[in-house]
């Protein structure tokens, strides 16, 4: 509240993650470096804080109240900014279109290593005080049960109540001592010992002579040798087998040395990459001159069905720009799960590629950054991060397999990447490149703003394969498989295609955890009169529930479509199909792909290789194993349950069948032996499984967009979802109540065009030990939910105090 100008030229930076930039004095040492987007160290509130600059000379940070007496910026680490000004322009609106606080939206974009706050050490100078206050007491006691340092956040968190005060008053009396511990400005490089040959010894008689009986010494000599002189002492320990003191022995005799040697850390970098591809079909040479042809900022979507070759057209697209030193960003939605792509990418790049994903270590992470920074690389491919990668002057940004739903981040700022793509496009003048066998229905019906560009037919000579619909409620069932469904029909193809020495990939999504009601004889299943979405069987009490908006009716006791008896159903799990066919199949060699069995960091990668090999009969798993796979060995893919994902209570559920099956079917016959598709299914008149069946994308999507009108979902209008979730159920549905009502106070004072859906209990009704509830806010004017996001998310009951939390989730790409 100051009404004197600033006295000097202040700097403002926004510490990470706070929620607000404030203005601090720029030393005169440091005046080079403190420009928009340079990386500082700045006190706050006691502490030293990474921050980001975001203005110079500007004074519109909050200020110190004893205005005058700015403190100094402490540090300017970098010699060059880490956030050009088009990617701050990038967290401005991040921060403004998801409502998360500024300093939010930058932790997204920037490395984690790269940031963060010191921390205060607080140490018990007298072991034996006493205290009388409450807080101070448990202060010290617990000082005195740890028996050493802590950190304040620890005494916060431990005690959950403020402890600054406190702290400050025991710092007075010499009871504690308090220190801040700066924060890490990021690794520097890693180095790593290697063990050097110091000496040769080329005749074997030599050998004899100076090992004599030492022969374990001798083979590690021996190994050094072959493998030119120079290995990682890791390596030698571990890979091949040597101990310690066979390493030494070596360095004693003066044989050996031990070093020092900075590595790289990309770790991609010991994969295979693929040699560019070969000479583009005309469809793709259409495709690459369609995209060519784009202006800056302008986007495209590259509908290329499975095995069309979208690869090859984003790199002849991209790669003459990269000649010209222009640089591109690749997206992928899991890394791990595109070692292909990423292999094709480096082959047509080489070493101007750098590869983010979220399985790097921090030091790898950095690196890459700097690198890109630098212009020293021109290429990232990445998961959904990579979309802020600080690449320099780039000609366009591809976002492979567009309709994934990996590309939404889970946590604030729950942005999309390809919304990110479209305005970093923007900003920058930078095309964006869709690609999709299944583009998302959002994208598809924007085809007014967004240029299509085709490839229509496989880019190999082999067809998309034929696609079998089994029926459950009529096919022969091989008995014995328990919950599996197992079908006669997929059981003599598995047969024959093992027989044959053929691969077999095995879809089973598991995603069992919703009841639904389904009619034995016809499979009709129960639905929610207003939301269209399947209703969901509760225990107590014993109902159907619309987990949208709350609707609630009897269980039926008779289907209300024919007549014949109901029955509740349950997906069966990964694991219970690995039992069921290490029993079918005793001799074929089995491996199961899911969240479980690929929770270390190469896993992924392991198992796809060992795939690509030959080592693996049959693969399953869930969504994973359809992704992006090109295996010409695969000649037969079976979806065992395809009913699972399409009764879940989500509005998306059509679309997410319809793009797994066409999906998991495009990894069948891409070699020249041909192949097939059996789908399992109790629906198999459902429009989503007949369409997926023939390969037709335009006509599901037109169909399902009609069904999208009335209930209106998305991409005709748009969804907020407020998620209210803690750890006990009553007042987590208190809160959902209370947020409804507000919402729905707001809507009508103001008579604003937003409908609002709710409570009623997430379909994911608990997670990590935590109750879910939601409100949906649903309108056709972006514009006006976007207001109405910004004001709730200050201004909402309940945000931000007591023990529910309350996230915001705009554009939504789950409602589980
Ligand atoms: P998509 O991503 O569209 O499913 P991919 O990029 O994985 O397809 O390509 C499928 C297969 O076709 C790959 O094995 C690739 O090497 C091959 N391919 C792509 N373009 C051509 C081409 N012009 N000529 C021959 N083979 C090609
Ligand atoms: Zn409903």
């Amino acid at each position: 509240m100051s009404p004197d100008p600033l006295p000097e030229v202040c700097a403002v930076a926004l510490p990470i993650p706070a929620g607000t930039p404030f203005s601090y004095r720029i030393p005169t040492a440091l005046a080079d470096r403190i420009v928009p987007g340079a990386r500082v160290v700045v006190p706050l509130r006691g502490r030293a804080v990474v921050g980001i600059v975001t203005g110079v000379g500007e004074g519109q940070g909050e200020e110190d109240p004893s205005a005058g007496a700015l403190k100094p910026v402490f540090l300017a680490p970098d010699t060059v900014p880490l956030l050009s000004s088009a990617q701050l322009s990038l967290a401005r609106w991040m921060s403004s279109y998801y409502a998360a606080p500024p300093g939010v939206a930058l932790r997204a974009m920037v490395p984690g290593a790269m940031w963060g706050a010191s921390h205060l050490r607080v140490t018990l100078r007298d072991p034996a005080a006493t205290s009388s206050g409450g807080a101070a007491r448990s202060v010290v006691e617990l000082l005195r049960q740890k028996e050493k340092p802590v950190s304040a956040r620890w005494l916060r968190r431990t005690l959950q109540r403020p402890v600054w005060d406190v702290l400050q008053r025991l710092a007075r009396s010499g009871t504690v001592t308090i220190e801040t511990v700066p924060p890490s400005l990021g690794p520097g490089p890693r180095v790593e010992r290697v063990v050097v040959l110091a000496r040769s010894l080329p005749s074997l008689l030599d050998r004899d002579r100076v090992f004599g009986r030492a022969r374990r010494q001798r083979e590690a000599y021996e190994t050094l040798d072959q493998l030119g002189g120079e290995v990682a002492l890791p390596r030698l320990l571990g890979e091949l087998g040597f101990s310690r003191s066979v390493i030494s022995g070596l360095a004693d005799r003066g044989l050996a040395r031990i070093d020092c040697r900075a590595i790289d850390r990309d770790p991609f970098r010991s994969r295979p990459s693929e040699d560019p591809p070969p000479t583009p079909t005309p469809d793709q040479a259409r495709a690459v001159a369609g995209i060519q042809a784009l202006e800056p900022g302008e986007r495209a979507v590259l509908f290329g069905v499975t095995g069309s070759g979208k690869t090859l057209v984003y790199l002849s697209a991209i790669a003459p720009e990269v000649r010209a030193g222009r640089g591109a960003i690749v997206l992928v939605p899991e890394i791990a799960l595109t070692p292909q792509t990423v292999a094709r990418v480096r082959g047509a790049f080489g070493d101007q590629v750098a590869v983010l994903h979220s399985g790097l270590s921090d030091g790898e992470r950095v690196d890459a950054w700097w690198a890109l920074a630098r212009g020293d690389k021109r290429v990232v491919v990445g998961a959904r991060s990579a979309v802020f990668a600080p690449v320099r002057d780039v000609a366009a940004i591809v976002v492979d397999e567009e309709h994934d739903p990996s590309y939404k981040n889970g946590e604030a700022p729950r942005y999309h990447a390809r919304d990110v793509a479209r305005l970093r496009g923007r900003i920058e003048g930078t095309r964006v490149i869709l690609g999709s066998a299944t583009p998302a229905l959002e994208t598809w019906a924007a085809r007014e703003t967004i240029r299509v560009l085709r490839l229509p037919e496989r880019a190999t000579v082999h067809p998309l394969p034929p696609v079998e619909l089994v029926d459950l409620r009529a096919a022969p069932l091989v008995a014995g498989s328990g919950a599996v469904p197992w079908s006669e029909a997929l059981d003599a193809a598995v047969t024959d295609r093992l027989d044959r020495g053929a691969q077999v990939l095995l879809l089973l999504n598991r995603r069992g955890f919703a009841h639904y009601l389904e009619c034995s004889a016809c499979g009709a299943v129960v639905e929610c009169p207003s939301c269209s979405i399947a209703l969901t069987v509760h225990q107590t009490p014993v109902c159907l529930r619309c987990h949208y908006c709350g609707h609630e009716r009897a269980i039926p006791a008779t289907c209300p479509e024919c007549g014949g008896a109901t029955h509740r159903t349950r997906g069966v799990g990964t694991q219970a199909l690995e039992r069921w066919l290490g029993e079918r199949f005793p001799t074929a060699r089995l491996a199961r792909m899911d969240a479980d069995t690929t929770s270390t960091k190469w896993s992924h990668a392991r198992i796809l290789d060992a795939f690509a090999r030959g080592e693996i009969d049959i693969l399953f798993g869930t969504q994973m194993i359809s992704k992006g796979l090109d295996f010409p060995n695969v000649t037969l893919v079976g979806v065992v349950q395809a009913d699972t994902s399409l009764h879940l209570p989500d509005f998306r559920a059509s679309e997410r069948t319809f793009q797994l099956v066409a999906q998991v079917a495009g990894r069948s016959g891409r070699g020249g032996q041909g192949g097939v598709v059996m789908v399992q299914t109790r629906a198999p008149d459902h429009y989503a499984l007949q369409l997926a069946a023939v390969h037709d994308y335009e006509a599901f999507a037109d169909r399902e967009l009609e069904e999208r009108r009335r209930p209106a979902y998305p991409p005709h209008v748009a969804l907020i979802n407020v998620v209210a979730s803690g750890e006990h159920e009553p007042e987590v549905a208190r809160t959902a109540d209370r947020l409804a009502e507000w919402f729905r106070g707001l809507v009508e004072t103001r008579s604003l065009p937003v409908d609002v859906l709710g409570p009623a209990p997430a379909p994911l009704a608990k997670l990590q030990g935590r109750w879910r509830w939601h409100v949906l806010l649903r309108s056709a004017d972006q514009g006006v939910l976007g207001r109405v996001l910004r004001f709730a998310a200050h201004r909402a009951p309940g945000v931000g105090r007591g023990q529910v939390r309350i996230a915001f989730d705009r554009d939504p790409v789950s409602l589980l």
